[in-house]
């Protein structure tokens, strides 16, 4: 049997980066898989969704603000300077069956470890439009993550959309009436499928306005959105609506497929399910931190809090081994 890993940290953003340094600093040795960059069906890259926003201003630390990109960045020189090793590949499929674990890369290596920690994080969806992926790529004022990136200088005092009817786009458009002039609210049905009170607290602002039974055809604007262009979804009718930013909250999807067959529980939308207070899994030795085990609070912060956890925790399991 080829050599065995102490633990293989699966994923590269703030969660597995995180998890990387602790691991390292507890000469534990990790190997990081980063992932692949792919284009479809949703952009993905390895460093994450960080990758993905332009200024992230809420992670303490950073006053003057600081790219996702330079972030992940960092965290990997950090989690290197440890003694992090990291391979540019997928892990494919897993065998939590038998001991020591085996993972199969996309190269169709198997690496077998002691224990796994997954932070490969959850997609945001979006609505598949040319010019929606374009804008989101530059910065151009199309996001998935309205927490992330709302505040920024460039929506203040602008109408802005939200696309969605769930509950992660009402409070993004509640959030958002914090700093554009209105925010419209663009639903492809005439009635939410939120809570009722995150519905209240959206009728209840004056600068949120529901748009019913409309969808996005295409996103307007050069280098920045202009504005949006909208189909009725009931009588086909086509309208412009003029808007500075679009956040897209049409769900999320966690990134678990490759974890088909392994046992692992996931909850009914695929995410992974944890121990509470912890970063367990229910297989002894499989961990799991970020937005693969969190759909409620998604953020660098909380999934960086989460990698920690997972290390620490794989730390304690693997000294138990001995
Ligand atoms: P969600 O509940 O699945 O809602 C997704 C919304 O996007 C739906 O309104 C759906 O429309 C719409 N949608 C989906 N695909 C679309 C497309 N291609 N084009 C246009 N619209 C599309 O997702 P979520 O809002 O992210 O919430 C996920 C889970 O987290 C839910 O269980 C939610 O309750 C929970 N959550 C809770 C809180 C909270 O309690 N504070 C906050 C955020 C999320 P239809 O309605 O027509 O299907």
């Amino acid at each position: 049997m080829s050599d065995i890993e102490k633990v293989v940290i699966i994923g590269s953003g703030p969660a597995g980066w995180t998890a990387a340094i602790y691991a390292a600093r507890a000469e534990l040795q990790p190997l990081v898989f980063v992932g692949v960059p792919k284009t479809s069906p949703s952009i993905v890259l390895p460093g994450g969704q960080l990758m993905l926003t332009t200024e992230v201003e809420n992670y303490p630390g950073f006053p003057e603000g600081i790219t996702g990109p330079d972030m992940m960045e960092a965290f990997q020189q950090q989690a290197e300077r440890f003694g992090t090793r990291s391979r540019s590949e997928d892990i494919v499929s897993c065998d939590f069956s038998q001991r020591p674990f085996q993972l199969e890369t996309s190269k169709g290596e198997t690496v077998h470890t002691n224990a796994v920690i997954i932070a490969t994080g959850a997609t945001a969806n979006w609505l598949g439009l040319e010019n929606e992926m374009r804008l989101a790529t530059s910065g151009g004022g199309v996001s998935a993550c309205a927490v992330c990136d709302g505040a920024l200088p460039a929506f203040r005092d602008q109408p802005l959309a939200v696309v969605g009817g769930g509950d992660s786009a009402l409070e993004e458009a509640s959030f958002l009436t914090k700093f554009g002039s209105n925010v419209f609210i663009i639903h492809r049905r005439d009635e939410f499928r939120a809570s009722k009170a995150m519905q209240k607290r959206i009728f209840d602002l004056p600068n949120a306005e529901p748009l019913w039974n409309k969808e996005v055809v295409d996103v307007l604007g050069d280098d920045v959105i202009s504005g949006v262009l909208l189909k009725d979804t009931v009588t086909g009718e086509e309208s412009t609506l003029e808007v500075r930013g679009l956040f897209v909250a049409i769900g999320h999807t966690p990134t678990t497929g490759f974890l088909e067959g392994t046992g692992i529980e996931l909850d009914e939308a695929q995410y992974i399910q944890l121990n509470t207070r912890s970063s367990k899994t229910n297989i002894e030795g499989v961990f799991a931190a970020g937005d693969v085990a969190d759909s409620t609070y998604r953020q660098a912060i909380s999934a960086a809090g989460m990698g920690c956890i997972a290390a620490l925790d794989a730390e304690h399991y693997l000294s138990s081994l001995n």
